[in-house]
């Protein structure tokens, strides 16, 4: 329902508080549970808990999480599967768990991608629709070794409304995001930039702003953003600032 990404410098370390907070600032949408996905050099981290931000909050103290300059973090309204911590975003992929997934809307055609991956040896954690992006990401990831390369070979497979946040522990200052019928915002920084599912996600930090459009592919590193579109075209994407107030 609610989806925020950020990547800064290497040793700021405050994604996790910029992920959490933009979830607070999007809970206004209603959801049913909520998650993050911390990435370093080393691996990933998820953490992700049916019910209220709180309930994520508490999970996150106890684990005690190394502190990142890059996350995912996500609320979700389930559609498939009920509101259980399984079930929660973000969901891992590959055997290795180095890529992390969150996503907003339906893919529709996930029963029959699911089907495929199953006779494949994949095994499934989750009842979701979402998870089966996160299988096929990471075995496009094992192709290219890119993440944007392997966004845009997975998109090609799927059918429905998606916006999608990914990110992997071989690159670990990388969230490529995509989109069809449903939005995604990119908020631009200073030595830092942001992914929303409305702006709401990044207000508290920039008022800069980059509208995708239909079917398109983003990445963001902290100084710089890419966008193109499904099919490998460049874009500049529609920026604008942001004019409301946030508080209001
Ligand atoms: N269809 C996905 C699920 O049920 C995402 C729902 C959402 O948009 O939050 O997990």
């Amino acid at each position: 329902c609610g989806i925020v990404g950020y990547v800064g410098p290497r040793a700021s370390e405050k994604a996790l508080d910029v992920v959490m907070e933009g979830l607070g600032r999007l809970e206004y949408r209603g959801y049913d549970s909520a998650g993050v996905a911390l990435v370093a050099p080393d691996g990933v981290e998820t953490r992700k808990r049916a019910g209220k931000l709180a309930n994520l909050r508490a999970a996150i103290e106890e684990a005690d999480l190394p502190e990142t300059a890059t996350a995912i973090g996500h609320t979700r309204w389930a559609t498939h599967g009920g509101p259980t911590d399984q079930n929660a975003h973000p969901h891992r992929g590959g055997r290795d768990g180095k890529l992390a997934l969150v996503h907003n809307g339906i893919i529709e055609n996930f029963h029959s991608l699911k089907g495929r991956l199953e006779s494949e040896g994949v095994q499934f954690t989750s009842e979701t629709d979402t998870e089966v992006v996160a299988h096929l990401l990471s075995a496009a990831f094992e192709r290219s070794g890119d993440l944007t390369t392997a966004m845009r070979e997975t998109v090609a497979d799927l059918h429905g409304a998606f916006t999608l946040l990914a990110v992997h522990s071989d690159q670990p200052d990388v969230v490529v995001g995509a989109r069809r019928n449903s939005p995604l915002v990119v908020g631009l920084g200073e030595g830092e930039n942001f992914l929303g599912s409305d702006v709401a996600a990044f207000i508290g930090h920039t008022r800069h702003a980059l509208e995708l459009g239909q079917d398109q592919i983003v990445t963001i590193t902290p100084d710089t953003y890419e966008v193109v579109n499904f099919d490998g075209t460049p874009s500049d994407g529609k920026a604008y600032e942001v004019t409301w107030d946030a508080a209001a």
